[in-house]
């Protein structure tokens, strides 16, 4: 089953927790062991899954993605988001998360994020639970 989620960005590059819509597709399927496709349908933006606990993770991924891959950096694709682009080919645009007891089974300090690259925007995260 499929679900569909709106992820709504408030800054040009951001990670933002969609752990629990994607624990509620889990739900919602009524799957108890499988596994859940979290997948994001943009080429400036990707799907990463790491530390929620402590949000100065998420600020040191966001720097330091930055100075690997600085906005304007002379790209030849002049849209003005090439390195937004970069950045999604990177982390990636898709992750497969362990379904155990109709519930996701990450570890303790995991959260699953959207990470946006080119925002502020309205953006879609699908979610496959089989
Ligand atoms: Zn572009």
């Amino acid at each position: 089953m499929i679900s569909e989620f709106a992820v709504k960005s408030a800054k040009r590059v951001e990670l933002i927790d969609v752990t629990k819509q994607v624990q509620s597709a889990v739900a919602k399927s009524k799957v108890m062991e499988g596994l859940c496709i979290v997948y994001c349908p943009h080429t400036t933006a990707a799907i990463t899954i790491n530390e929620n606990a402590d949000p100065a993770v998420q600020t040191d991924i966001i720097e330091k993605l930055n100075e690997l891959v600085p906005p304007d950096a002379g790209y030849s694709h002049t849209e003005g988001n090439a390195d937004a682009h970069i950045k999604a080919a990177v982390i990636g645009n898709c992750r497969v998360v362990l379904v155990r007891g109709g519930k996701l089974l990450l570890g303790a300090w995991e959260g699953i994020f959207f990470c946006e690259f080119d925002g502020p925007r309205e953006r879609r995260l699908l979610v496959l639970v089989k």
